[in-house]
């Protein structure tokens, strides 16, 4: 299901759910991803007054993998704070090990107590972060921070030309063949995922973690994955490598 569509073949038309209430369910629209071919019609929620997108008939279903196919990434952006969310913050808490970042939501928790006016929390997980990318156009902002300079994916990679550097979420897909290395705790990324034109190196800390990412593709082998890293230039041309500290950096889209 997907918040936003389009309602030319060309995807020059931009149409968000919210706006597609009054549309007759009949109305066809495209998917965000341009190279699907899903036929996509508004749906309400059950129970509540949001609408998505939804490729409701059988024989136009959404392909093989596009990200606009999961339910798992709708995004209610009611249930959270814009205003409070950054980006790199938000970033750099996925870098942090577990206990820390529970540490730091208790000082914040400490912090921000008292001051009532919302208790809404900041989007903060990568899972969170993605569905909120995947919820807009890239050049439409979310917390004064355009999309594009958040995620490379299929629909923003036309913005990488020179490759992909600092905090940025990856929508990437394994490397085929050969997509690890145990000697050096390396795990290998293709993305954007349609061009497979850069590659990139997820360089890990701890032995437990690479163990658990790589049985993770393992069994996910032909799914798509996302990444959030603070990447800079590999040895190769076209590779862009990050720390992996965490493996709340690395996630399977199901
Ligand atoms: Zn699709």
């Amino acid at each position: 299901m997907s918040a936003y569509a389009y309602r030319d073949r060309n995807r020059t038309e931009v149409i968000y759910a919210s706006e597609a209430m009054t549309e007759n369910i009949d109305t066809l629209f495209f998917c965000p991803n341009k190279d699907c071919t899903a036929h996509l019609h508004i749906c309400a929620v059950d129970g509540s007054r949001k609408a998505y997108f939804r490729a409701t008939y059988k024989q136009f279903p959404h392909i093989d993998n596009c990200p606009f196919a999961s339910s798992a990434n709708h995004f209610d952006s009611d249930k959270f704070n814009e205003e409070l969310f950054s980006f790199d913050d938000a970033i750099n808490n996925l870098f942090l090990v577990k206990k820390e970042s529970e540490r730091n939501k208790i000082q914040r928790n400490i912090g921000e107590h008292n001051n009532g006016e919302n208790n809404k929390q900041p989007i903060k997980t990568l899972r969170q972060i993605y569905s909120m990318c995947k919820s807009r156009p890239v050049t439409d902002m979310y917390a004064g921070k355009k999309i594009r300079d958040m995620i490379l994916d299929d629909r923003s990679a036309y913005y990488y030309t020179k490759g992909c550097f600092g905090n940025k979420i990856v929508e990437a897909r394994r490397q085929a063949g050969h997509f690890f290395e145990d000697e050096s705790k390396r795990v290998f990324f293709k993305a954007p995922t349609e061009s497979g034109k850069y590659t990139f190196v997820l360089q890990f800390d701890e032995e437990k973690i690479y163990g658990k990412i790589k049985t993770e593709i393992k069994k996910n082998r032909d799914k798509l994955f996302i990444v959030a890293g603070k990447w800079e230039s590999a040895e190769k041309y076209n590779h862009f490598i990050s720390n992996i500290y965490s493996d709340r950096q690395v996630k399977v889209i199901r």
